[in-house]
């Protein structure tokens, strides 16, 4: 039997170039030799979009337009909708007593996220206690790979510690304990050279982005302030352009002659953003077209599909999960 893959996205917006290179290439890459769930994690995108549940209902037809278009095939891979599977919800409660508060406050992903949102005490618990719901997600679907960028890896980290405990506490061994896959570019920087590109935060190219905005955003990239005359020397660490060519460049050498020559002085800024541009509208153009020949009726019912062959899998979990546990039918 193949092993599991389960991982996800949330809701809140199109799916960006951080997530292409962080955790779908991986998954496309996987799909074929892995039993791979894609869930749009719809039930995680409400812990701080509760105020406009519509936003993330019309982003979930959204994010299985970018899935496809960009090679995921559902053949190969199971796209489900987590609010679809309320054993996931079910799950949570019971991992909810496996976890301290003080443990939740140590997540470092979730303490950036808190200072990002401006929450302070006024968190909502479901926001908080998110780490707990994603260990769910995991274990329910039985995965032992998690293809996904760095922000999470706390979150393997903290399902992991909820699986030891699950199994030791009530002598079994029915979790099992899941291992991230990163890649190269385990976390792409924003446009506006923030740490993460992120759909909240608004600095990101997305995947269905038009050709004029992909450019208009790649010339908006912050490089080295310093580096005024195309004469000047310039820095190639922190500058965005460079990280962007890093991850979408395919040629090592031409780069490292670039950054030489960047570094040196003798090269503007309009020549680096002009060969970025050029490699992110060859890499983005066939997707856009995927995407627009895709019909909503047939993604709605590949996202059915994918969601009725999920909840057969959740069920056999949830049945384990009770029986470990004690827990009685009456
Ligand atoms: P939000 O702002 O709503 O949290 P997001 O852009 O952070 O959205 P998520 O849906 O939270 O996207 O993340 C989905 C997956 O994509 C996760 O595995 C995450 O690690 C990965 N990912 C997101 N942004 C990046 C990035 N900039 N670089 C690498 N991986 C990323
Ligand atoms: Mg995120």
């Amino acid at each position: 039997m193949k092993k599991k893959i389960l991982t996800g996205d949330r809701p809140t917006g199109q799916l960006h170039l951080g997530h292409y290179v962080g955790s779908l290439q991986n998954r496309i890459k996987l799909q074929s030799s892995y039993d791979q769930y894609i869930l749009v994690a719809d039930l995680q995108a409400l812990t701080d979009h509760f105020a406009h549940p519509e936003k993330v209902s019309q982003n979930i037809i959204e994010i299985a337009k970018d899935y496809l278009s960009v090679g995921i095939d559902p053949e190969q891979t199971t796209i489900l909708i987590q609010s679809q599977i309320p054993e996931i919800a079910e799950l949570t409660v019971y991992y909810l007593n496996l976890v301290t508060l003080g443990r939740l406050r140590r997540n470092p992903t979730i303490k950036y996220e808190m200072q990002q949102k401006g929450y302070n005490e006024a968190i909502p618990a479901g926001f908080f206690c998110y780490p707990v719901s994603q260990a769910a997600d995991i274990t329910l679907f039985q995965a032992e790979l998690v293809p996904v960028g760095e922000d999470q890896l706390p979150m393997i980290e903290q399902t992991n510690e909820i699986v030891r405990r699950f199994n030791r506490l009530y002598h079994t061994e029915t979790l099992k304990e899941c291992k991230a896959v990163l890649s190269k570019t385990a976390r792409l920087v924003g446009i506006d050279g923030k740490s993460k590109s992120s759909k909240s935060l608004g600095n990101a190219i997305a995947l269905a982005d038009p050709p004029e905005v992909i450019k208009q955003k790649v010339f908006q990239m912050y490089t080295d302030p310093d580096h005024i005359k195309a004469s000047d020397p310039g820095r190639v660490e922190g500058n965005v352009v460079f990280a962007y060519l890093d991850a979408f460049h395919p040629d090592l050498e031409i780069l490292a002659d670039l950054k030489a020559h960047y570094r040196r002085g003798g090269l503007g800024d309009v020549v680096i953003k002009n060969m970025l541009n050029d490699r992110l509208q060859l890499l983005l153009a066939p997707i856009r077209a995927k995407r627009d020949s895709l019909d909503a009726k047939m993604v709605k019912e590949i996202l059915h599909q994918g969601t009725v062959k999920a909840a057969q899998l959740a069920k056999e979990t949830i049945k384990m999960v009770r029986e470990a546990m004690g827990i009685q039918s009456f």
